[in-house]
């Protein structure tokens, strides 16, 4: 009878405790009730169960990597599964929830997660276009929206933002991150983060939010995926850490370990990275992942078994084990023999719980499972009209020779290239969610935009690549091309006839979606040469030619630039970039995107990045060889287009800058104003871009770094002034010591519309 009635104050105690989580934003004082909700439901469990919280099996029908899994619904009713991750529709994920809710002993949901990178069904641009808006209402806005639908679709955290930075196009993930720049990309990063959690991700369509890859991901030696990095401490603060420092600050609820070792020890176990620098020094309060099989990769990298490597990752700071159930096997035995601590389970089991209450699970595990919101919230007229235009902003306009762009809506155009009349490849890598055959390819949008006037005339030209196979390996995951089997100088002969009854040729060409993502690098970085054969043939019938360039990597184009009169980068724009496409074509929208990453000129150049050091022996500037100099013998140090840069249908000129002070002492602020003029003929979109240049330091400087931004509109003949801000903290930097501070001396102050072409003003600040 004792036993009864202690029983059901319990029970009444949970549910009351259940109520009680709706205030549970951290920062409020349901931060407590959390703790006790917590500590009361941990007392309960067993150490298996504890155990089996820190699972998180993949699962359904989108798996990446090699592992399988099976009978993951009997580990569920065991209390083995913590999460489950890259299932698609509420009603397989309602019915894997009850499993957990309704058949496990302690109840508790599951978390579902997913890799919602760049948009759900509504496909955005890929992350290293969406960064090239430079406009962090439209990324936060393209958040916003991945997670309305994720949520209603019954998913409660995603795998994203990666902020990676990433300065070897080689490495096939630029495409999935925010380019080169630690400070644009720290801005990225937070719009992203506010953009899924909102200020409280447990309103039922905010989601969970995972920043990944740290650390050090996209220094991987040669660009070649999952391969070695070896990075100094003051780069890493520096150069690599700061988007994840933003991250944490905006409050972001998890972070994934990456694959890459740091200084001999893979991140997945490097205690100083996950628990010194994310927990000590930054702060970080939320849960910590691995990546796919994270735990079990360092068999491979050599530091052990599964036992050994399994409690390395735990004691280092891992909270889940994402497939590899290196954690749920073996942790047992490792307590016993010392090798890993319950106190260590512990903390890892209370994140994760942690999570779950934050978003709202233990007071309604279905609150991300509603049908009537999965059939109205997805995929609608509303998100798609947001993608198209998110995706016109998102292209760049490399290069406009003779004004050919915008397109009239007359004549004949010739649509050609292997890329023209596809869907499949619109939405870019890592679409998951995406329903392919609902993307508009560049056909679909010219056909749509073209009105009566034009007649649009198509081929394929050449495919992909010469090399099947290697065609094959770039069309995975649904995403084929599908190969024209007959010669290529057929298919080239049918492209030459429509070209030569054209006013106009397009040409759609460039990289497929899966030539970049993960385990897509590539050593040749330019565009596949039996493309490059169609491009000059397309050149040789004397017609005007546009190229339309499909890449999620920085290519080597110095061939294009110097042959093709125009070229519109527009990288992977998501389901609604034909139209997107056609829009900026016909000029409906001016192009605004600005790159975030440097084009170099050939492989050989890389990692070619706008913030380098000067070194000891700098080419002065316009020079391109001199003897014992920085350089090349066969190439200039000059990238093809630089960070920053992108046309517009307009033109813009600068002032000079005019400062409030050049000398500055202590916390003093600094206005550096500069005047922007649109000095054609259509209304247009600037980003103006504020760099500083530490001329003097205690450990080396780079020679320029992007401390500001501003994305302005201008009618045409319209003049602004925009004023840039600037206190000590945009001077701070880690020195030799670590030491987060700024030094006293002379500073130059540039504007301007790239990371080139600025205007200079210098100024001296003193303690
Ligand atoms: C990738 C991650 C991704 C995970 C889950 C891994 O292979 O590196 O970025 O989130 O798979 O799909």
């Amino acid at each position: 009878m004792k036993l009864l009635l202690r029983l059901t104050v319990a029970v009444v105690f949970i549910i009351s405790l259940q109520a009680d989580s709706q205030t549970n934003n951290p920062t409020k004082p349901g931060n407590d009730r959390m703790k006790v909700f917590i500590d009361a439901l941990m007392k309960k469990m067993t150490l298996d169960e504890k155990l089996g919280q820190l699972n998180l099996p993949g699962a359904g029908d989108i798996v990446t990597g090699q592992a399988g899994n099976s009978d993951i619904g009997k580990k569920i009713e065991e209390g083995k599964v913590g999460g489950l991750f890259n299932i698609k529709s509420v009603a397989k994920i309602k019915d894997v929830q009850k499993l957990a809710v309704e058949k496990s002993r302690l109840k508790i949901p599951l978390l579902f997660g997913m890799d919602v990178i760049h948009g759900y069904e509504t496909v955005f641009p890929i992350p290293l276009g969406m960064s090239c808006t430079w406009d962090m209402q439209l990324v936060e806005k393209s958040a916003r929206i991945a997670a309305t639908e994720a949520s209603a679709d019954g998913i409660n955290w995603t795998f994203s933002p990666m902020v990676d930075i990433a300065r070897d196009p080689r490495w096939g993930r630029v495409s999935e991150g925010n380019g080169e720049d630690a400070y644009l990309g720290s801005q990225i990063a937070k719009a992203m983060i506010k953009g899924y959690q909102g200020n409280d991700f447990s309103t039922g369509n905010t989601i969970m939010s995972c920043v990944k890859h740290y650390a050090l991901y996209g220094a991987a030696e040669a660009g070649r995926d999952y391969n070695t990095t070896d990075m100094s401490r003051v780069r890493m603060y520096n150069e690599y850490f700061p988007p994840f420092k933003a991250a944490v600050d905006a409050g972001v609820g998890s972070v994934m370990a990456s694959f890459n070792e740091i200084d001999g020890v893979p991140a997945t176990a490097n205690r100083w990275l996950l628990t010194d620098v994310l927990r000590k020094q930054w702060g970080f309060k939320g849960l910590v992942v691995t990546d796919y099989t994270g735990i079990n990769e360092m068999e491979a990298h050599g530091i052990g078994d599964l036992q050994t490597v399994s409690a390395r990752a735990l004691m280092a700071g891992i909270d889940m084990d994402m497939v590899g159930e290196g954690i749920l096997t073996t942790t047992k035995k490792s307590i016993q023999e010392g090798k890993a601590t319950l106190q260590q389970v512990d903390y890892a089991c209370r994140r994760i719980l942690e999570a779950k209450y934050k978003l709202g699970l233990f007071d309604d595990p279905y609150r991300y499972c509603d049908e009537k919101r999965a059939a109205s919230e997805i995929f609608t007229d509303a998100n798609r009209k947001i993608a198209r235009e998110i995706a016109a902003q998102s292209f760049v306009l490399l290069k406009n020779q003779g004004n050919i762009l915008p397109l009239k809506k007359s004549g004949t155009i010739a649509l050609i290239g292997p890329l023209a009349n596809n869907r499949e490849n619109m939405p870019g890598t890592w679409s998951v969610a995406a329903n392919f055959s609902k993307a508009i390819s560049v056909l679909d949008g010219l056909k749509e935009a073209a009105g009566s006037n034009v007649k649009i005339l198509t081929a394929r030209g050449s495919n992909l690549d010469e090399d099947s196979l290697f065609e094959e390996r770039a069309g995975m995951f649904g995403k084929s091309l599908h190969r024209d089997s007959r010669p290529a100088d057929v298919i080239l002969k049918e492209a030459l006839d429509i070209a030569n009854q054209s006013d106009v040729i397009v040409a759609a060409v460039g990289e497929s979606a899966e030539m970049t993502g993960e385990a897509s690098s590539r050593s040749n970085i330019e565009i596949p040469a039996i493309q490059k054969e169609l491009l000059k043939a397309l050149l040789k019938t004397g017609k005007p030619v546009v190229l339309v360039l499909f890449t999620g990597r920085p290519l080597a184009l110095k061939w294009e630039n110097d042959n093709v009169p125009a070229i519109l980068n527009v990288w992977f724009g998501g389901s609604e970039a034909g139209s997107a496409i056609a829009d900026v074509l016909f000029g409906d929208v001016n192009p605004s995107g600005k790159l975030s990453t440097t084009f170099p000129q050939n492989v050989g150049q890389v990692p070619l990045y706008y913030n380098h050091k000067n070194t000891g022996r700098p080419l002065p500037e316009g020079k391109w060889f001199q003897k014992f100099r920085s350089n090349y013998l066969d190439v200039n140090n000059d990238p093809v287009y630089p960070f920053g840069y992108g046309l517009s249908y307009t033109t813009f000129t600068y002032s000079d800058i005019k400062l409030s002070s050049s000398s500055l002492k202590g916390n003093q602020k600094l206005t550096a104003s500069i005047t922007v003029t649109n000095s054609g003929k259509a209304d247009g979109k600037e980003v103006v871009q504020l760099y500083i240049h530490d001329v003097v330091g205690s450990t080396t400087r780079p020679v320029k770094e992007l401390k500001g931004f501003q994305k302005i509109d201008l009618k045409a003949g319209e003049s602004k002034t925009v004023n840039f801000t600037i206190t000590p903290d945009d001077l701070k930097f880690y020195n030799y010591d670590l030491k987060y501070d700024w030094e006293a001396g002379d500073f130059e102050i540039m504007i301007g519309g790239n990371s080139r072409d600025v205007k200079v003003a210098k100024i001296n600040w003193t303690k």
